[in-house]
């Protein structure tokens, strides 16, 4: 397909600062070479893509996933799930146990495009597979590569497995960072459990090996034993146990932050690293919400529930009665800054950036602007899967279908990778 081409007839928006109603936007090399009205149009002879009159966003972001458990749909747990630890220990633990290669790639894969179907063209993903820790990341970068996602991938260390385990997490982390420095498509972060799963020494072994800008990604504070654990040992709360390990700073990612104390939420004002809510899976497993009154500046992640990132505001909008502040700038202002900090020309939907867009199947027929897009998105697009998603001004998907993967051919290849995985799991 030709690299250049423009699209025309649509409400073009980047969610915050400026929507145009019949616009067109010229795609060449990748990049937004031009956005403006349909008849203002320069190319006459460009191939162009009549939209019709549907909504082109900027690719949405998903701040907080585990694509490990893209196959999990199905699999009962294999104890009681009463409390969030148990949850873990019967479920999520014992399937990431059972990864290995040939899961780990087909996981990734099937969630990415589950995700692509929903506009998502860049991912944040925090992986764990205990009994395949080494070049777990290689096979993840693997998967992105093939369906055309970005991302920033991250090995989740925790302790549960013993030391020797320890030190492979952490140098699939550092090495997986060190070598995609700069990276234009997929990037490294340091993935920590969480507090809870986390000693005191191997909390300080970290401390001692992390290099200075290599940024944390961790669950912090999702349920009360997490607050607890580091109550229990002489800290405020889980920001606080991190900030006395050297480990918080802005560039740190901290899912969830429910249970945290007066003085957790003072280090969050003052050090301002980036939260991610993730209200479909903590009303999953029942951990309670962030305090959103705190806690303002925030992004919405999926932490493995789905792709689907514009679903997971309208879960949230509704959990809260309909009463968030600022909803654009968490769907769209936020995660727009947060893109273009690791990949320096994607993220914004501007001219002479890299072209990622999600475009609705809703076409708006109602008066729209920035004040009521909002209203648009939840009422109108509804999280229902997207009509087109383009990435790097390549067409991932259009109309119902994958373009530059074979699909069918890839799900004969997850069912097989799913049947050997639950089999395993079961054993
Ligand atoms: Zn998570």
């Amino acid at each position: 397909m030709s690299k250049h081409y423009i699209l025309t007839n649509a409400t073009i928006t980047n969610g915050f600062s400026f929507l145009i109603e019949n616009g067109a936007i010229e795609i060449d090399n990748g990049r937004i070479a031009w956005i403006g009205k349909s008849d203002d149009l320069r190319h006459s002879e460009v191939r162009t893509i009549d939209l019709q009159g549907r909504l082109v966003l900027p690719g949405l972001l998903n701040p907080h996933h585990h694509l490990y458990s893209a196959l999990a749909t199905g699999l009962a747990p294999i104890g009681p799930t009463s409390n969030f630890n148990l949850i873990l220990e019967n479920l999520w633990w014992h399937l990431d146990k059972t990864l290995d290669a040939e899961s780990i790639f087909y996981s990734a894969i099937h969630g990415l495009i589950q995700s692509v179907k929903y506009g998502v063209t860049t991912i944040f993903d925090h992986h764990a597979s205990m009994n395949a820790v080494s070049g777990s990341l290689e096979l993840i970068e693997k998967a992105f590569r093939e369906v055309g996602v970005r991302g920033l991938l991250c090995y989740e260390i925790s302790d549960r497995m013993g030391e020797d385990s320890l030190e492979m997490q952490l140098d699939e982390n550092i090495g997986f960072w060190e070598s995609h420095r700069q990276n234009n498509q997929i990037q490294g972060m340091l993935g920590l459990h969480a507090n809870f799963t986390l000693s005191e020494r191997t909390m300080a072994m970290i401390r001692d090996h992390k290099p200075e800008e290599l940024p944390i990604h961790i669950h912090c504070g999702e349920d009360r034993a997490d607050f607890q654990y580091c109550v229990d040992h002489g800290y405020a709360g889980p920001v606080d146990r991190l900030n006395e390990f050297g480990l918080l700073s802005k560039d740190s990612f901290l899912a969830h932050c429910i249970h945290l104390s007066g003085k957790d939420y003072e280090l969050i004002r003052g050090i301002q690293p980036v939260i991610i809510s993730n209200p479909e899976s903590n009303a999953n497993n029942n951990v309670g919400a962030m305090d959103i009154a705190k806690i303002q500046k925030y992004v919405l992640g999926t932490d493995g529930m789905t792709g689907n990132i514009l679903g997971t505001m309208r879960s949230h909008f509704l959990q809260r009665n309909g009463k968030i502040a600022d909803p654009l700038d968490i769907q769209f202002r936020y995660p727009a800054e947060l893109i273009e900090c690791y990949f320096p020309n994607a993220g914004k939907l501007a001219q002479g950036k890299r072209a990622d867009l999600a475009i609705t199947n809703y076409i708006p027929v109602t008066e729209i602007n920035l004040g009521n897009l909002f209203y648009h998105l939840i009422f109108g697009v509804q999280g229902q899967p997207m009509y087109m998603t383009i990435a790097d001004g390549i067409i991932l998907y259009k109309d119902g279908v994958m373009q530059t993967i074979d699909e069918q051919e890839i799900i004969q290849n997850v069912k097989n990778a799913v049947r050997k995985l639950h089999k395993n799991y079961y054993e």
